[in-house]
This record gives structure tokens, sequence and C-alpha cells, in this order.
């Protein structure tokens, strides 16, 4: 057993004081969180860490509130709605699977799980961590719970729910009176809860509490390396957690490839998502090739003293703006056109991008990615409205709504770009600039070598 080993002074000085950028791979020096300052990747601009003061106790407090008011939020009685002496009531577990009712089966699924199933979960996952973290407890499965929590985040739709409530009501001010119960109010609440929640905890924090490798297992990289990417350093960024991992040695032969999981969260790791193109490509003419009888078909059909009329999306902003109430015309004008569209064109934008090797305006397409990220889930808008008035407006030969084919195209573009988003792996934009300047050093070094 040697006491000192004299290869030690040869060994160059290595580091594990790194940190790489979930959305362009760059490798940066570890991030410093403070309470004043959010650091930002200075490449795509994307944020890094935001720090969360108190994350554990108020995530759980905001989770065990939202998770109280769950029930009377679904199951008491929402909206009350008055026709000529006439009263029709709902609750929003009466009006989620008021879809069901319509023969609308997939969509019936969609809202079922945004509206019901995902915000459940979410807020589950949400106390069984917080509450496991705040008695100091580090188990398996509060990792499984916090990864499980990353991806079922986006589908919990809870606050477009509530928007959705609020234009019903604003939609049928003038035709009903309107009553407001217990769930109305335990609704508001249970989605102030649940948008706390989500925003109070830090998620960063939380994995690395759960973090069971020691400082001596984190992969090292030379302290003066000239990679400028996580993958040219020979690291792998888990998507879920952003734990760093080395890459896993080469198998024998070129194509062999090595399935590997995230020691930390037991997510696939890749050191870009598969096919990663090819499906974006795929879901996104899907969704424009829906977008046709989406837009073109009746979404809604109002039966009135016998009289039917269909309406398609667009003609149903008009009638907003017919009666003057333009906020809620721009916002479902926005919400249900706009947005579909806006993720359509950006997203193949992008892909377009990518295939030609364009290396200008990368940041501003980074930005519009996350961008679509974010706008994506909003586009469920219409498909609530359509629920709660199918609920709600039941009033025999007085007056009825149903819904009509497309709400079904509808919600598959919906469905469509989500997933598109999904799929996409933005690190796929920077991997073109970085073999253009590749190629741009070896072209100077060849100019600087030949003689002009
Ligand atoms: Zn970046
Ligand atoms: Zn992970």
């Amino acid at each position: 057993m040697a006491t000192s080993d004299p290869k030690q002074k040869t060994v160059p000085r290595f580091t594990d004081k790194f940190s790489i950028c979930p959305s362009c791979d760059l490798l940066l020096e570890e991030i410093q969180p403070l309470s004043t300052h959010t650091p930002v990747c200075p490449r795509c601009l994307r944020r890094l860490h935001r720090k969360r003061p108190d994350s554990a106790r108020r995530t759980l407090v905001l989770s065990l509130t939202g998770l109280l008011l769950y029930l009377p939020a679904n199951f008491a009685p929402l909206l009350t709605f008055n026709i000529l002496g006439a009263a029709t009531s709902s609750s929003l577990f009466q009006s989620t699977l008021s879809m069901f009712d319509q023969g609308e089966y997939l969509v019936g699924i969609l809202v079922v799980l945004t509206g019901l199933i995902c915000p459940f979960m979410t807020l589950s996952l949400l106390f069984g961590v917080s509450a496991g973290l705040f008695l100091g407890w580090q188990q398996r499965w509060m990792a499984v719970f916090l990864h499980w929590y990353h991806h079922l985040t986006e589908w919990a739709m809870t606050d477009i729910y509530l928007i959705a409530v609020f234009i019903t009501i604003i939609k049928m001010n003038h035709a009903a009176a309107i009553g407001y119960h217990l769930g109305f109010f335990c609704f508001i609440g249970l989605v102030a809860a649940t948008v706390a929640a989500q925003s109070s905890i830090d998620q960063s924090l939380f994995w690395d509490k759960l973090d069971r490798t020691t400082a001596d297992e984190r992969p090292r990289i030379p302290a003066e390396t000239a990679a400028r990417t996580g993958r040219e350093a020979g690291l792998l960024l888990c998507q879920s957690c952003h734990k760093i991992s080395p890459l896993p040695p080469r198998g024998p032969q070129e194509n062999q490839k090595e399935e590997m999981s995230c020691p930390r969260c037991g997510e696939l790791l890749h050191i870009r998502k598969e096919n990663s193109i090819d499906r974006s490509w795929a879901l996104i003419v899907t969704a424009l090739l829906l977008t046709l009888p989406a837009n073109l078909l009746p979404i809604m059909s109002v039966s009135s003293l016998g009289n039917v009329s269909k309406s398609t999306i667009l003609d149903g902003i008009i009638h907003f703006f017919q009666e003057g109430s333009y906020g809620i015309g721009l916002i479902i004008l926005t919400a249900s056109v706009l947005v579909p569209l806006f993720k359509i064109i950006g997203m193949s934008l992008i892909l377009i991008s990518i295939h030609n090797k364009w290396t200008t305006w990368l940041r501003h397409k980074a930005l519009m990615f996350r961008f679509i990220q974010f706008v994506g889930r909003w586009s469920m808008l219409d498909i609530f409205v359509i629920a709660l008035l199918c609920s709600l407006v039941r009033f025999g030969s007085l007056s009825s709504v149903d819904t009509a084919p497309a709400a079904l195209y509808f919600s598959a573009v919906v469905l469509c770009t989500m997933f598109a988003a999904i799929s996409f792996d933005p690190r796929l934009l920077w991997d073109s600039a970085e073999e253009e300047t590749a190629k741009d050093a070896a072209q100077d070094v060849a100019r600087g070598v030949t003689p002009g």
C-alpha cells in the first residue's frame, strides 16, 4: 500500500464543478443560485435555476391545501343556470364527464385526464415528495414521485379549466340567471393552491436532497477542457432531473446502442432524443392536416325551441365580437386559432432550419420553442368550455348544447402539437451551429496553411 503516489504530480487537474444547459448542451461553470439573481445560459438564454425560499415547507402546505379542496371543488355543485324558471345545475365532475354522455369518448378521456386525474396526481406527488423532504427522508419512492411530477405537470390543466368556467359564465350571462355554489369557490381555491405549489417547488434543491451519490462519484472533467458541450466532454445530462452522467463506453459495433437510465430518477438517457426530427415532423404534419376539419366542421350545436344551429370555432369567436365581448373573443381566438397555428408554423420553421443547417437567429428560435412549449396546453380552453356548456345547458326542448365532430379533430390537433414539442430535442438546433463553427475553424486552419 503506497502512501504517496509519484504519478500524482503529472496528472492534469480535474474538476466536478460544472453544469450543462438542458436546452443547448453548453458546458458551464457550476451555477451558484442567489435569491437576488437567476442564472441564465449565456448561449440560449434559458433560465438555469431559480431559487425558491423555504421550498419544501411551502410546497407541502400548498399541495395539502390543494388536496383538501380537490373533493369539494370537483364534486360539490359548481353553477346553476336558470332560464325562464327552469334550472340546471352541475358539478365540475359532471362537466368533466359530459363528453362521454355525448358519445365523444376520446375527447372525454382527454378531458378526464387533463381536468381530473393529472391535477390530482400532480398535487399528490408534490405532497408526497415535499412531506418526505420536510421529514428529512431520502427514499427511493420520492425520486420516482418527483420524476412523475416532472412529466405530468403540463398535463394538469385546472388553470385552463378555471378560465373556461369564467368564459362559460360570461357567455351565458345574457341568457340565464347564474347561481354560484360551493364547488365554484373551492375550485378557485384549488387552482390558486395548485399554481402556487407548482411555482414554489425548487426542483434542483429537491433533486440534490434526493441524490444518493457521494462527491467522489460525481463525474469529473479536466479543469482546462477544450470541450464546449456536454457531448464533447463525454457527458450526458438527464432531461428529467438534470443529473450529469458519463457517456457509456461504446459497444464493439458502431451502431450498437446501450440503453442507459439515469441513476437518480430512472429516466432513459439519450445523447439526443432518438428520431426526434422525424417524430416531430410526423406529428406536425398530422396536426396540420387535422387543422382543416377542426376549423371547417362545426364544433358545437345549439338547439333552441326546436331550431338547431351548428357553429365552427370561428363562428363562436365572431359571435363574441358581435355581442361586444371583445376580451373573451380575443382569448378564444388566441387559444383556439392563433396558438395552434403558431405552434405548427413555429415548429415547422425550427425543423426546416435544422434540416438546412441554418445557423442564424438560433437564440430566437430557441426562445420560440420554449414559448411553444409554454403556450401549447392553452389550446384545450375551447374543449373545456364546450364540456361545461354541454353539462350546464340542458333545458330539454327550450335550449341545449351538444358537441359536434370538430371537437375530436381539434383535441387531436392539441395532442399532436403538444407531443411534437415533447418529442423535439432543442439541443439539435445548436448541434448544426457547432458543426458549422467546427467547419469554419477547419477552413481557417486550411487557409492559413495553404499559401494564397
Ligand atoms: Zn443553453
Ligand atoms: Zn434523472
